[in-house]
């Protein structure tokens, strides 16, 4: 029997019932714009407020001060808070004469690319490399560290294979050294705990559309003191730093996604640990696969497998036409001929990061979903090798 399942949570998620209750008021009669001093914008202000509240919560950040009000701006998602971090630390320090960034070879294309942008323009960027289970220490960062380093940029969880790095280390090593330390945890959030005062993280990118919110919110954590100088211009939203009409609905959604993500975290990490490490030791059974990422360093939602003499978009296809979602490291992802550079970065072969597969479980997966995937899997790898010329020749070396 055909079924559906979702497993491509790390690409985006189903809106929760609870956010879009939450947000609904917000679309309807709640339309007042939040810089008006009637009540129908006091309203949408104290909205606001409260979904600040519950983001700074999840962040470990002290409860917002009067003399400081605001350490939380939402942005328009992940991308824009990555954006909006390593641009303006970069632009901030380099008035100390500070135009060096230290960042890894798989993060993000929204860090890479801003750190490409800001190549252009004359910073200095070291791409760390990653071990082949997907790590970096908090060595290579102390290692890599100048004089006229600027910013740290390490991203907190892989969105590939789910790997998780030493975030407390790595912020410890910058305090120590005086350097800015941004780190994107579009993937951390409510899979591990994050506390951005305790870990020392000075700047920090979430995005709500992996947690159950909307997509087009997201929020950049900028520790207090920190003059960071705007990406958008315009008018006086967000105390001046971001400009545009705030997006009500969208942020108070965001608020209860985090809240919801961050509460019990450790339970549900279990519950999504189970449905993974059952997959996992499932899929390992099948001739001639690999594990991509770490065992234990892994978000609790995260499977990710290179299977030899496979070709990764014949493989979603097939799955696609099973009712499974879920994604992959090769081309037709990347929009590109080029795997993914996570999977090169690891040091995968060419050929074997073309097979791979990316499933990802959210709160919204079950058991049933696992053992689906587990009855149709195998067979369609068999079918797939069966037709592969690069199959023959590997079982024929
Ligand atoms: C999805 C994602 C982003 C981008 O977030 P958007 O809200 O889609 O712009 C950035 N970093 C990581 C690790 C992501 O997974």
């Amino acid at each position: 029997m055909k079924q559906f399942v979702y497993a491509d949570n790390a690409a985006t998620t189903k809106i929760s019932p609870a956010v879009l209750d939450a947000m609904m008021p917000w679309l309807t009669d709640g339309y007042g714009n939040a810089s008006s001093i009637y009540q129908k914008g006091r309203e949408a202000r104290l909205a606001m407020e409260k979904a600040r509240h519950q983001v700074e919560k999840a962040l470990g950040v002290p409860l917002s001060r009067p003399d400081y009000p605001v350490e939380v701006y939402f942005t328009s998602g992940g991308s824009e808070a990555d954006n909006w971090a390593i641009k303006g630390a970069a632009h901030l320090m380099a008035k100390q004469g500070k135009k060096h960034i230290i960042t890894t070879v798989f993060e993000h294309h929204a860090v890479l690319h801003t750190c490409a942008a800001l190549e252009k323009e004359g910073f200095e960027v070291t791409y760390l490399p990653v071990s082949d289970r997907g790590l970096i220490t908090a060595e290579q960062v102390q290692a890599a560290l100048r004089e006229d380093t600027a910013l740290v940029s390490v991203m907190y969880a892989n969105n590939e294979i789910g790997t998780v790095q030493p975030i407390p280390q790595i912020g410890a090593v910058c305090k120590k050294h005086g350097v800015l330390f941004h780190t994107d945890a579009v993937q951390a959030v409510g899979n591990v705990p994050i506390h951005v005062v305790e870990q020392n993280i000075d700047l920090l990118s979430l995005s709500g559309h992996k947690i159950h919110a909307q997509k087009g919110i997201g929020a950049l954590y900028c520790r207090k003191g920190i003059r960071l100088p705007n990406l958008i211009d315009g008018g006086a939203q967000e105390r001046g730093h971001r400009a545009g009409t705030e997006n009500i609905a969208a942020i108070v959604g965001l608020g209860v996604a985090i809240e919801a993500a961050c509460t019990d975290i450790p339970g549900r990490a279990a519950r999504l640990c189970a449905l993974r490490d059952r997959l996992i030791a499932e899929i390992s059974q099948i001739d001639r696969v690999h594990l991509n990422g770490d065992p234990v360093h892994r978000l609790p939602g995260n499977v990710n497998f290179s299977f030899e003499g496979v070709e990764g978009e014949a493989l979603l296809l097939s799955l696609d036409a099973l009712g499974i979602c879920a994604s992959s490291g090769s081309a037709c992802t990347s929009g590109s001929l080029d795997p993914s550079h996570v999977l090169l970065g690891i040091g995968l072969p060419h050929e074997v990061a073309h097979g791979s597969l990316r499933l990802t479980f959210s709160d919204d997966n079950t058991m049933e979903d696992v053992d689906y995937i587990l009855e149709v899997l195998p067979g369609v790898i068999s079918r797939l090798r069966a037709m592969s010329p690069l199959w023959e020749r590997i079982t024929k070396a």
